[in-house]
């Protein structure tokens, strides 16, 4: 059926002639569209994803991820391959510019990496294998689930609210580059395409992602490679140092092909450090090797080597010596703007639009809640779609956790780089933000309004 010139992928559809079924189109096929399109297919949606990476898989981001309580519980609930997704670390430990462990607790967490929790994710959605399955395996079909479709190349450009259904707008890439206009029509939307969310910006343009004034630069370097000062302090323990304008945090995550074999995983780094808006040392880091001026990232391997051996010169002047050694052992490093991006609340057009993850609200990392969050909004819409919870409970549990979170990551990251405090204060913060979501109170004001939404 032709619409507006364009293709059009059909109306509203039964998959088994007799119950009719919502089509839903989640927009993203990152972590957060996946945790959603898993959770759908698991409770019996069909669900057609649409991520605009023409690629079928998602590059490896190379970065470790803490996995909060809900990843963890997500991944209980949801996943069929049986493989571990975390890497556990015993302690925090703080250290001295020395080198020097100032402070020391007894505190689980678990890491994961991004890639590991990508492909269990598309081995549990559309059933891809790949090498991180080792150990694990190609999840059961069940009659129950939910049909999926994954389109790789397809680019969202507008969604229109036709009253009972929505008309997504998209540009399809074909095998030969070229990109085709098409429509489809959807019962329901999930946004869950970051914090530069194309669909929040249609649904509220005022709202902005803006730089908080400080960067994070980010790294891997194996296990083996590691000198016997720094695997003392990094390997299972989450070790910390803070100085003025400066935070830098290193772990052990899981190794090449999620495998969790001590002496075959990963050491993270994650380093913070303060670039004004509009200083030139900014443009330097943020200028690529092909000399384009990114506004956001830098990928793994795009750092220009002026840039790098600046970031390097840093870490000899200001790091513990051990994160100095990371910083120059890493390959293929990256970097990341901090910013800050809420919308005013997540259903839209009726119920038919709901955002989810980065696209709801984009975190400081600090608050190491952004995967938990975005596996927190799939777990709530599949109860929600699933009549476990109602709307109200469903808006009031991700509105809320939201806010809280949104606004407790700006006030622990500007305190950690933009004030001096005695190291004390950086710890209370850190615990702060590792309280459970279940555990934690919320502020009156984060009810504000909820009941308008
Ligand atoms: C390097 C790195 C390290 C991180 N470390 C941590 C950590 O330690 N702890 C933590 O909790 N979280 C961490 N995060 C964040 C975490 O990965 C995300 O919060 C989580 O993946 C949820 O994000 P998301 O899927 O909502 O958005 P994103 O990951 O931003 O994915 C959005 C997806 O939408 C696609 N897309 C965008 N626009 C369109 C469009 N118009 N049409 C179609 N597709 C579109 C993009 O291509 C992308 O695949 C990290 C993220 C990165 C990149």
């Amino acid at each position: 059926m032709a619409t507006n010139g364009t293709h059009t992928n059909g109306d509203s559809h039964t998959t088994n002639g007799l119950k009719p079924k919502p089509r839903i189109v989640i927009v993203g096929g990152s972590l957060g569209g996946l945790f959603a399109g898993t959770a759908l297919k698991s409770h019996g949606f069909d669900t057609i994803l649409l991520e605009r990476n023409p690629e079928n898989l998602l590059h490896n981001q190379g970065a470790g991820i803490v996995a909060g309580g809900d990843t963890i519980e997500f991944f209980k609930r949801y996943d069929r391959t049986g493989k571990p997704v975390a890497v556990p670390s015993y302690k925090r430990v703080y250290l001295n510019q020395k080198g020097d462990v100032i402070h020391e607790e007894v505190n689980r967490q678990n890491m994961t990496s991004w890639d590991l929790s990508y492909y269990l994710l598309r081995a549990n959605y559309d059933r891809i294998d790949s090498e991180y399955l080792e150990g694990g395996k190609l999840p059961e079909v069940r009659d129950t689930d939910g049909e999926v479709k994954y389109c790789a190349g397809a680019t969202v450009t507008n969604i229109e609210d036709k009253g009972g259904q929505v008309l997504v707008s998209y540009l399809q890439r074909g095998l030969d580059g070229k990109e085709e206009s098409t429509t489809i029509l959807a019962d329901l939307v999930v946004a869950a395409d970051g914090p530069s969310s194309s669909i929040r910006k249609l649904l509220e343009p005022k709202t902005e992602r803006t730089y908080a004034g400080y960067v994070v630069i980010r790294g891997t370097v194996p296990e083996q490679e590691g000198s016997p000062e720094s695997l003392e302090v990094f390997r299972e323990r989450f070790c910390f140092f803070h100085a003025p304008g400066i935070q830098n945090l290193t772990y052990t995550i899981a190794g090449h092909n999620g495998t969790t074999e001590p002496g075959q995983r990963l050491l993270n780094f994650v380093w913070y450090a303060n670039f004004p808006a509009d200083s030139n040392e900014l443009d330097t880091l943020m200028t690529d090797i092909s000399g384009r001026r990114r506004h956001i990232t830098i990928p793994p391997g795009q750092i220009a080597p002026e840039a790098w051996n600046m970031v390097k010169k840093m870490g000899y002047d200001r790091l513990p010596p051990q994160m100095a050694e990371m910083a120059a052992k890493t390959t293929a490093p990256f970097v990341q703007c901090i910013t800050d991006v809420i919308a005013s609340k997540n259903l839209w057009m009726g119920d038919k639009v709901v955002l989810i993850g980065d696209a709801l609200a984009g975190f400081r990392p600090h608050t190491v809640a952004s995967t938990s969050q975005a596996a927190f909004d799939a777990m709530s819409l599949a109860e929600w779609l699933d009549g476990t919870i109602d709307r109200k409970q469903f808006v009031k549990q991700t509105m809320q956790f939201a806010r809280e979170i949104q606004a407790m990551g700006v006030r622990i990251g500007d305190r950690s780089q933009f004030e001096t405090l005695p190291v004390d204060e950086y710890i209370a913060d850190r615990n702060f933000a590792s309280i459970k979501r279940q555990d934690r109170v919320y502020g009156k004001w984060t009810e504000d309004g909820l009941d308008k939404i």
